[in-house]
C-alpha cells in the first residue's frame, strides 16, 4: 500500500480523499492555486504545495507542478478526483513515466473512452447496447444529411471529443441540419481541438441512467447497479439518485451484468459509469466516464461501500475487497448538487461565506470544502457541496432532503437550495415522474430561465 498519496484537486472532491486515505492510514499531499490557499483541502491535508497562480491551466491542470509537487513530498500515487486531469490520457503517461502511480484507468483505456466514437465503437463489440445512429464519424453535411434521412428526425450530432454538455446539437427536421451540423463541428473544434462529429437518433423522452462499474485491472469487476440522473439543466445533472425509480431488479441485473462483463473483458481498473438513455424499457449507450462520478455517494450510500478506499487499493495492486455476491442495496439515496449561482439565470455567484451549517443526523451526508468565511474564488465551477440523504426507501430519503436542506445555512452567497426546495413540491419529483427534459421545462415554466 502506498505511504503517501497527491490529491490534484481542491473542494469537496480533494477533501474526500483525504478522508479515505487518512481511514486507510495513507498520508495526504494537497496542491493549490495562489487563489486557494485558505481551502479547506489544503487544511486537511498532511501537507500541501503552492501548484502555480489562480488560473487553473497553469496549477491544476499543470504537469510539470504536479509532478514536482510529487517529487518534492515523496509522493508515490496520484487521485485526480473528477474533473481537470481525471480524463487526461496524456498526463497519465507521464504520471508513469515517473514512476508514479496514477490512482484511475490505464492511459489507454481514458483515450478509447474519451473519443466518443470510439467509445461507441469498443461498446458495441462489447455487447453493450447503443443508440442507433452513424456508423462512426461523418465527413460532411451532405452525408449528415443522408444519415437523418434514414434513421429519421429528430437526430443529434456530437463532437466525438465533447464533454459537459459541450458540442452537441439537435435537429429537429431535415431544415435544421445544416445549422446544426455546422454548429457541432465548430464547438468540438473551438473546444476540444476536434472538429469530428457523429449523429444519433434524439430520443425524445429518455431517463439517464448510468451504471457504476468497478474492475480489478485483471479479468475481473463487478457493478453496484444504476443512479437516475434524469433531473438536468443543459445536459448538467442535479439531483441524482439511487436506485432508479423506474428501473427493476431484474432489469438492473441485465444491464449491470452486460456492463461488468464488458469492462472484465477490456481488463478495465478502477471506478468507471457507463451512461446510458433509458426509454420504453430499452438501455442505449451514451458514453463512458473513466473516473469518479461527482454523484458516487449516492451508490456508496445504498451499497455502504467506500468507492475512493477501493480506487486506492487496486492502484496499490490489491483485489477489491467486494466480489458481486457481496454487493445487495439497502434503501434508497438523493443527491442534490449544491452551487454557488443567482436564480433565476444560474449565474455564478463567488464569494465570502459569512455563515456554514451543515446539516446532519440519521443518513445524512454532506460533502463540502465550505467554512465560515471562507471566501469562494471566481475561477473554478461553482460547485460548493453535495448534500446526499440515504433513507429506508424513496419516500423517506425525499422528507429526510426536505428536513436537511431546511437545516442548511449558506449565508453571504446565492446558491441553488430553493431550486431543491420548490422541486420537493412538485407531484412528479415526489413521484419519480420525469425525463431528461423535465426540469428545462420546468425552469421555463417556473422561473422563466432555463
Ligand atoms: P457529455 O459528455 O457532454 O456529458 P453525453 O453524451 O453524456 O455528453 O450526453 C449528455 C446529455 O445529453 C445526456 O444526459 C442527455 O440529456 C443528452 N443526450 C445525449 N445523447 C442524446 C440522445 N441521443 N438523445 C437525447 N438526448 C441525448
Amino acid at each position: 500500500m502506498f505511504n503517501k498519496i497527491l490529491i490534484a484537486n481542491r473542494g469537496e472532491i480533494a477533501l474526500r480523499v483525504v478522508r479515505a486515505a487518512r481511514e486507510m492510514g495513507i498520508a495526504t499531499v494537497a496542491v493549490h492555486s495562489t487563489a486557494d490557499s485558505d481551502a479547506m483541502h489544503v487544511r486537511m491535508a498532511d501537507e500541501s504545495v503552492c501548484i502555480g497562480p489562480p488560473s487553473s491551466t497553469q496549477s491544476y491542470l499543470s504537469f510539470p507542478a504536479i509532478i514536482s509537487a510529487c517529487e518534492i513530498t515523496g509522493a508515490e500515487a496520484i487521485h485526480p478526483g473528477y474533473g481537470f486531469l481525471s480524463e487526461n490520457a496524456g498526463f497519465v503517461q507521464i504520471v508513469e513515466d515517473h514512476d508514479l502511480t496514477f490512482i484511475g484507468p490505464t492511459a489507454e483505456h481514458i483515450r478509447i473512452m474519451g473519443d466518443k466514437i470510439t467509445a461507441k465503437d469498443t461498446m458495441k463489440k462489447l455487447g453493450v447496447p447503443c443508440v442507433p445512429g452513424s456508423e462512426g464519424g461523418v465527413a460532411n453535411l451532405e452525408e449528415a444529411q443522408k444519415i437523418g434521412a434514414e434513421i429519421g428526425y429528430p437526430v443529434i450530432i456530437k463532437a466525438t471529443a465533447g464533454g459537459g454538455g459541450r458540442g452537441m446539437k439537435v435537429a429537429k427536421t431535415a431544415d435544421e441540419m445544416e445549422k446544426a451540423f455546422l454548429t457541432a463541428r465548430a464547438e468540438g473544434k473551438s473546444n476540444f481541438g476536434n472538429d469530428e462529429v457523429y449523429i444519433e437518433k434524439y430520443l425524445t423522452t429518455p431517463r439517464h441512467i448510468e451504471i457504476q462499474v468497478f474492475g480489478d485491472g485483471k479479468g475481473r469487476a463487478v457493478h453496484l447497479g444504476e443512479r437516475d440522473c434524469s433531473l438536468q439543466r443543459r445536459h448538467q445533472k442535479v439531483f441524482e439518485e439511487a436506485p432508479g425509480p423506474t428501473i427493476s431488479a431484474e432489469e438492473r441485473a441485465a444491464i449491470g451484468k452486460t456492463c461488468a462483463e464488458a469492462v472484465a473483458r477490456i481488463n478495465y481498473i478502477g471506478a468507471g459509469t457507463i451512461e446510458f438513455l433509458y426509454e420504453n424499457g430499452e438501455f442505449y449507450f451514451i458514453e463512458m466516464n473513466t473516473r469518479l462520478q461527482v454523484e458516487h455517494p449516492v451508490t456508496e450510500a445504498i451499497f455502504g461501500v467506500d468507492l475512493v478506499r477501493e480506487q486506492i487499493r487496486v492502484a496499490a495492486g490489491m483485489e477489491m475487497s467486494f466480489q458481486q455476491e457481496d454487493l445487495s442495496i439497502t434503501g434508497h439515496a438523493i443527491e442534490v448538487r449544491i452551487n454557488a449561482e443567482k436564480l433565476p439565470n444560474f449565474s455564478p455567484c463567488p464569494g465570502r461565506i459569512t455563515q456554514y451549517h451543515a446539516p446532519g443526523g440519521l443518513g445524512v451526508r454532506m460533502d463540502s470544502a465550505l467554512y465560515d468565511g471562507y471566501s469562494i474564488p471566481p475561477y473554478y465551477d461553482s460547485l460548493i457541496g453535495k448534500l446526499i440523504v440515504h433513507g429506508r426507501d424513496r419516500p423517506e430519503a425525499l422528507a429526510r432532503l426536505h428536513r436537511a436542506l431546511g437545516e442548511l445555512i449558506v449565508d453571504g452567497v446565492d446558491t441553488t437550495v430553493p431550486l431543491f426546495h420548490a422541486l420537493l413540491e412538485e407531484d412528479d419529483v415526489l413521484s419519480g415522474a420525469y425525463n431528461i427534459h423535465w426540469l428545462e421545462h420546468w425552469l421555463e415554466d417556473n422561473l422563466g430561465g432555463g
